[in-house]
């Protein structure tokens, strides 16, 4: 819950592994989840002295594609540099990565705001690609390192910081999420780390123009419920100490997601300088417009949701619900094709099919609005049928038990394999009976 008298300002850092099939710098397999520890690594990857990188082309394409996703200007030149820290997931000593030429800046993408159902405009302020660092495997007192995750291809997404509301966030989140999906260009699991999410949270008394002069970061969560319980919790903490006149202190802090809280990590007096500077093995890229032209973002889930709407006259919300997932956005396109004029089928019955009856076969949907059967000589047939195998109940129907109807209708309806109107079945029994 947030006071009345301040707000929220939120940004967002997402990390997201590329599902190439080899390195950002090298010919190892990556996305190897789960192989035995240090399997897939090199001298490369690993660090050693005199080991030259090389850039993996599709990573590169990938990001560009990412970039336009996201409404960006791509740069065309673009270079890559060298982030230094000391740490032990990083055998180099720093990251390969883009400093003040990243491959896409200035964009964004728009959600629906919670409280309003409003577009909301959220401003992405850059893309950018580098190389996942080897994981940290705490076992008791010891802290193992294994590298077949480092030098997967990383693409770091940074939106400007535009959210008031930590709902809001998790909006976005999820629409990153599927946009992602769709681009297929990441697994984009969370549970595997693929997707990783850090926000930078501040406070301010509402009314204020200018942003807070701190903030407090929240590092690799990787659950979109969990980014936003962070949220809240950062909010609230943050309110505490404006409230006593005091200004949160400016520092790192980790998400524990045992005890629903965040804790002190470091803080920013020991900022880093990461020292970048070039990378001096790779030279800076160039990307000729005809290639940024030629890499084709395929149509994404927001325009599917206005196709949907205009063309299909389906609702927002079905709309929104079919376009969440790539498979049943894809199985409504497929369907949709196979209309014909005179099967009766429109749009908006296959949507309903899909996200209702989980129906994803034309044929069945076909089936399940198949004109009734209207022939009185096979509905009657079947109706004398039924009366003259359930005697008892017949008989319990005429000596006043008006529900006893109802199971005739059933056994009709079975007998006529739902081609019949429930209705005029119950019509005709009556009839019968009396
Ligand atoms: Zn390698
Ligand atoms: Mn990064």
């Amino acid at each position: 819950m947030v006071h009345n008298q301040y707000e929220p300002i939120i940004g967002l850092e997402i990390h997201i592994e590329l599902k190439t099939e080899t390195g950002m710098f090298c010919r190892c397999k990556v996305n190897q989840f789960g192989a035995p520890p240090n399997t897939h690594v090199c001298p490369v990857c690993l660090g050693l002295p005199g080991a030259l990188p090389v850039p993996n082309k599709k990573a590169i394409e990938w990001t560009v594609m990412i970039g336009l996703a996201l409404n960006c200007t791509i740069n065309r030149h673009t270079k890559f540099d060298r982030k230094h820290y000391t740490y032990p997931d990083l055998p180099k000593g720093y990251q390969i990565s883009q400093y003040d030429e990243p491959i896409a800046v200035n964009g964004h993408l728009n959600i629906k705001a919670t409280k309003t159902s409003i577009e909301k405009l959220v401003r992405i302020h850059r893309v950018h690609l580098e190389e996942d660092t080897g994981k940290l495997i705490h076992e008791g007192k010891d802290t193992l390192v294994d590298f077949n995750r480092s030098g997967t291809p990383l693409v770091e997404i940074v939106t400007e910081p535009d959210f008031n509301s930590s709902e809001d966030v998790k909006v976005f989140l999820e629409e990153l999420h599927t946009l992602i999906k769709y681009l297929d260009v990441s697994d984009a699991d969370l549970e595997k780390g693929s997707m990783r999410m850090e926000p930078n949270i501040s406070v301010r008394v509402i009314g204020q123009k200018e942003l807070p002069n701190y903030k407090v970061e929240v590092k690799n969560i990787n659950s979109f419920n969990f980014v936003k319980k962070a949220i809240d919790y950062e909010v609230a903490r943050h309110i505490d100490f404006l409230s006593q006149g005091q200004t949160p202190p400016q520092e790192t802090r980790g998400w524990d997601s045992q005890k629903n809280c965040t804790y002190s990590q470091r803080t920013k007096e020991e900022a880093h300088d990461y020292r970048y500077f070039p990378e001096p093995d790779i030279p800076p890229i160039l990307l000729e417009q005809s290639y940024i032209d030629s890499i084709v973002v395929p149509t994404l889930p927001q325009q599917k949701v206005e196709t949907y709407m205009k063309k299909y006259g389906l609702k927002y919300a079905d709309a929104f619900i079919l376009t969440r997932n790539k498979a049943s956005s894809d199985a409504f396109d497929l369907m949709i094709k196979q209309v014909e004029k005179d099967d009766n089928v429109t749009g908006v019955d296959i949507a309903n099919a899909i996200i209702n009856k989980k129906i994803t076969s034309y044929e069945e949907v076909k089936r399940m609005k198949a004109p009734k059967v209207t022939d009185s000589g096979i509905l009657l047939t079947s109706i004398e049928k039924i009366l003259s195998a359930n005697e008892k109940v017949v008989a319990d129907y005429k000596s006043g038990k008006q529900n006893a109807v109802m199971f005739l209708v059933g056994q009709v309806m079975r007998e006529m394999k739902g081609q019949a109107d429930a209705n005029t079945v119950r019509e005709e029994l009556i009839k019968k009976l009396t």
